[in-house]
């Protein structure tokens, strides 16, 4: 019986791995939840699932008998870390996973991760955590638990490359200056996958797959030059590896978050999963395009920040974050977006990244870098 805790709860991937986890009684028991918003969706969860412990990101106004409740980020590593947890799911959005994520791999942990943002920017100082603690990083994004299911096909050095799919997002087929005056409602409503709003909004930016291009990099260590991204608007086939003979290796399911969620806890088993069978007669057209660098700045530049490495790619995903709140507040324009973080790469000046603290510093000076770009485009 593995001992659960659900970092983000009440997210969109949060969600669904409690749903694996009472679908598998027999499998999983729920220990620790935590939440950083929705409070009444949170005190819900806390009612219907009983955890043993719970954190959210400050005091509830209620308490919920049986349920040992804790707050902030101190008590977000320690639950975990949590002695009496196995699988920690890390289902947070953005850079505030990197430090449970830390605290989970220090302490020998399975970390079945979704988040793409602490991978990003945590590069090395994630490396140095899985070594010192014995734990282990099993990937839930769905390119990213493709490749890692297409990669146990072979040697590592058989592989040539790994070939990431993209949809495309809600606008591919849109000539760019028509996405000027995109609003956030039309960035939400990604053609494929039903997922939480910072997500939706990178897939429509293609940040996404820039951030998966270095997710991809630094879990199964491959440079930037050995990984490819196609897009693939029908989302079937979620990721692919090259190997040199010729064959390419892919992996094609519903697309459900459930069932690279579940893989990730359950590895090396595979167990039944409620994602529906694939019907591949009823979706005969498979296609790929290869992307258009000069079309998606957002892929560019995320070769470019893994090239440069230090802190780039932490800059590339704080500047991402803020230009997406002040999108959603309506004070960013949707092109804005990639043009703030190409502003924040172009003025941060490049340097090691020794540890959090350096991290934490560079993203903050990144989205003040972002908030300098929103305020001089006001002014204009
Ligand atoms: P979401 O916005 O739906 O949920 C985020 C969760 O994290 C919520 O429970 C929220 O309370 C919590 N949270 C937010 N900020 C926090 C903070 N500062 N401190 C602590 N907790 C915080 O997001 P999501 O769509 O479920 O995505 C979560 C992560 O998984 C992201 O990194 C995303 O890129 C990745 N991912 C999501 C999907 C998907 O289908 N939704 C697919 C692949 C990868
Ligand atoms: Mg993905």
């Amino acid at each position: 019986m593995k001992r659960v805790t659900i970092l983000g709860s009440t997210g969109s991937i949060g969600k669904q791995a409690l749903d694996v986890v009472r679908m598998h009684p027999d499998l999983f028991c729920l220990h620790g939840l935590s939440a950083h918003s929705s409070e009444a969706a949170f005190l819900a969860q806390l009612r219907a699932e009983r955890p043993r412990r719970a954190v959210f990101s400050r005091p509830l106004a209620e308490a919920e008998p049986g349920v040992e409740l804790s707050f902030g980020e101190a008590a977000l590593c320690a639950l975990a870390a949590d002695p009496e947890t196995d699988v920690v799911v890390l289902a947070i959005s953005g850079i505030a996973a990197l430090t449970p994520l830390l605290s989970a791999l220090k302490a020998g942990k399975r970390v079945a991760i979704a988040n793409k943002e602490s991978l990003v920017c945590g590069g090395d100082l994630v490396k140095r955590a899985l070594q010192a603690g014995q734990g282990e990083l099993l990937p839930v994004d769905s390119e990213q638990s493709a490749l890692f299911q297409c990669l146990q096909n072979g040697r590592r050095s058989e592989v040539e490359k790994l070939i990431l799919t993209a949809s495309g997002g809600p606008f591919f087929r849109r000539p760019r200056e028509e996405l000027r005056d995109i609003t956030p409602a039309e960035a939400l409503k990604h053609p494929t996958w039903s997922m939480g709003r910072k997500i939706s909004l990178d897939s429509a930016t293609l940040m996404n797959k820039g951030l998966e291009v270095m997710e991809a990099s630094r879990l199964f260590d491959f440079p930037g030059e050995r990984i490819e991204v196609l897009i693939h608007p029908q989302s079937l086939v979620h990721s692919m590896v090259a190997y040199r003979d010729g064959t390419v290796m892919a992996n094609l399911s519903a697309a459900d978050m459930r069932l690279p969620i579940q893989y990730a806890m359950t590895w090396p088993e595979r167990m039944p999963s409620p994602a529906a069978p694939l019907k591949l007669w009823e979706r005969p057209e498979l296609t790929f395009f290869k992307p258009d660098m000069a079309r998606f700045p957002a892929l560019e530049m995320a070769y470019f920040c893994l090239r440069a490495g230090g802190g780039c790619p932490v800059v590339y995903n704080g500047a991402n974050e803020r230009a997406a709140e002040l999108f959603f507040a309506g004070q960013l324009g949707f092109l804005e977006i990639e043009e703030s973080v190409a502003y924040a790469l172009d003025r941060f000046s490049n340097r090691p990244m020794k540890d959090l603290d350096d991290i934490l510093a560079a993203d903050g000076e990144a989205r003040r870098l972002v908030d300098e770009f929103q305020m001089t485009r006001s002014l204009q």
